[in-house]
């Protein structure tokens, strides 16, 4: 009994065989159903109702056949509204001065013990609840990251992957495994503008770049544009970040751009090429149309009153005027052929030293202009053809198309002319190799200024130092076309005032090729 209840909280009253009270402790009425009953002489289940139902019981252990009965966690709720809690150990009562049966009913006060299991409960179910929750809410962020269709990384600050959606392994193409504890680097080709963007957020807790495009490589080599919005997020380590990358797949949308943005050069340059060409025609043909209509209009006017020799000349100036509109004709068609892809490349066995010197001679007479040509030619052929006697037979000329070689050299040779002071000097060299022959065209001339240098091959362009010089814009355009048929290369080099050096490789065809 001892062990079982403690004695300080301990209350008692003592009842007969019919349950009638016959003695009680003095705080028992604290613990009584209907407060004041529990008196001797009154019956004990009126203040302690639960024993109604146990009177068998109750009279087996008077009767010496059960040595107690427990009813426990009985409850009581006082008008203060506190709960009171109690057990009742019933055990048999000797009594030395009656032999009649007698109870000893022991009221133990568990409230304490009680309330505090009631909290112990409601705590555990409470963790028990926030655990689910818990649980729950992963789920829940797990399925939604599952499920996005954007590319999820995250990293640590050092950029090493820790997480990675099913999104961002189709996107780069590896696994989960390939990508986790790798560097972003792997991936993201500029990840050193992470790498700064991450250290300059830490040290300043400010920026952090939200909006990046940048170049990816996937697992097989190809390169994805991606754009990656950041946040950073605290870990449970105070000062040290993960850093969170949405990426979206964005190659089409930049691959639309680079095409709308090359369409867009390539409607400037025509509507420039346009408006070059409507200056080139009002220039060029302003002039012998001018010159056509006044000597037709003097011949008209006034054939009576002029010398034959005068009309004759009125006559001369109209040819030379139509032939030079014919020649720019020409030179337009040739060009919008050769864009067109229509200028054919036929090429023939041809002495070359003997092409250029006739194109020389013919050159010198038709400019008109005193110009002394330097004229070149060296033969940089190897040893086993040094002394070939058949040197002169057609199968071992080197093998050029002529026409489009005459226009090359004529281009270049009649500019080096008209971009020269009258009597300066222009020199021409024709260096023979195996496979190739290389010409070079100096002048001595007004040269090229270097704003003008990228642009000189475009069709109409005209350098800004070319004054009252006339001039198309053409020829350099059909050279270059011309080199281009050939496989060869053309560059040159200049200075303004001093003078202008065109070099042109060009490539022989193989003989073997044409037979
Ligand atoms: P153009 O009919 O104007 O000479 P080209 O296409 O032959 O047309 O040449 C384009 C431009 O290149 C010329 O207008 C001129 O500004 C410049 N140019 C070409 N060759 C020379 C050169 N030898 N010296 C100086 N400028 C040159």
């Amino acid at each position: 009994m001892q062990k079982l209840l403690n004695p300080q909280q301990t209350e008692y009253f003592i009842v007969n065989e019919n349950l009638i009270i016959q003695e009680t402790s003095a705080e028992v009425q604290r613990f009584t159903d209907i407060p004041g009953d529990a008196i001797p002489g009154a019956d004990a289940r009126v203040s302690f109702p639960e024993l109604i139902g146990s009177e068998n019981i109750l009279m087996s252990i008077i009767r010496g056949q059960r040595p107690s009965f427990e009813l426990k966690g009985i409850a009581r709720f006082t008008n203060n509204n506190y709960p009171l809690y109690f057990n009742i150990l019933a055990i048999e009562h000797e009594d030395d001065r009656d032999s009649a049966g007698k109870l000893l009913i022991l009221i133990e006060d568990v409230t304490e013990k009680m309330v505090m299991k009631q909290s112990l409960i409601q705590r555990a179910n409470e963790a028990n609840l926030l655990l689910s929750a818990l649980a729950a809410s992963k789920d829940y962020i797990d399925k939604v990251v599952r499920s996005m269709g954007d590319a999820l990384l995250v990293t640590t600050t050092l950029g090493t992957i820790k997480t990675v959606n099913q999104s961002a392994q189709i996107l780069f193409g590896y696994s989960e495994a390939e990508l986790i504890d790798q560097p972003l680097s792997m991936i993201v080709v500029e990840e050193k503008l992470l790498y700064q963007a991450r250290h300059r957020y830490i040290l300043s807790q400010k920026e952090l770049l939200r909006e990046l495009e940048t170049v990816c490589n996937t697992k097989t080599g190809e390169e994805i544009w991606v754009e990656f919005s950041c946040s950073a997020i605290q870990t449970e380590l105070k000062g040290l970040y993960d850093f969170v990358y949405v990426g979206r797949d964005i190659t089409e949308r930049k691959q639309a751009e680079v095409e709308i943005r090359r369409s867009l050069a390539k409607e400037q340059e025509l509507r420039q090429v346009k408006s070059r060409f409507f200056s080139m025609v009002a220039h060029e043909f302003g002039n012998p149309l001018n010159t056509v209509l006044f000597a037709t209009q003097i011949l008209k006017e006034y054939g009576d009153e002029i010398t034959q020799e005068e009309k004759n000349q009125y006559l001369e100036h109209v040819k030379s005027a139509s032939k030079h509109m014919i020649q720019l004709l020409d030179d337009v068609r040739l060009l919008s052929n050769a864009e067109a892809g229509k200028l054919k490349f036929n090429p023939a066995a041809l002495n070359l030293q003997k092409f250029c010197s006739e194109l020389v001679e013919e050159i010198k007479m038709s400019s008109g202009k005193n110009h002394p040509i330097d004229f070149v030619c060296q033969k940089l052929v190897a040893p086993d053809r040094k002394n070939d006697n058949s040197s002169e037979k057609t199968q071992n000329f080197p093998v050029v198309d002529q026409k489009l070689l005459r226009h090359i050299l004529t281009n270049l040779l009649l500019n080096a002319i008209k971009y020269s002071p009258n009597d300066s000097n222009i020199y021409f060299e024709l260096n023979c190799y195996n496979e190739e022959a290389v010409f070079i065209i100096r002048d001595e001339g007004i040269g090229i200024p270097a704003e003008d240098e990228a642009q000189l091959f475009e069709s109409y362009y005209r350098a800004q130092n070319v004054g009252k010089i006339p001039g198309t814009g053409l020829g350099l355009s059909i050279v270059k076309q011309c080199v281009d048929l050939h496989g060869g290369q053309i560059e040159f080099s200049s200075e303004t005032g001093l003078g202008t050096t065109f070099r042109v490789e060009i490539p022989f065809y193989k003989q073997r090729e044409i037979d």
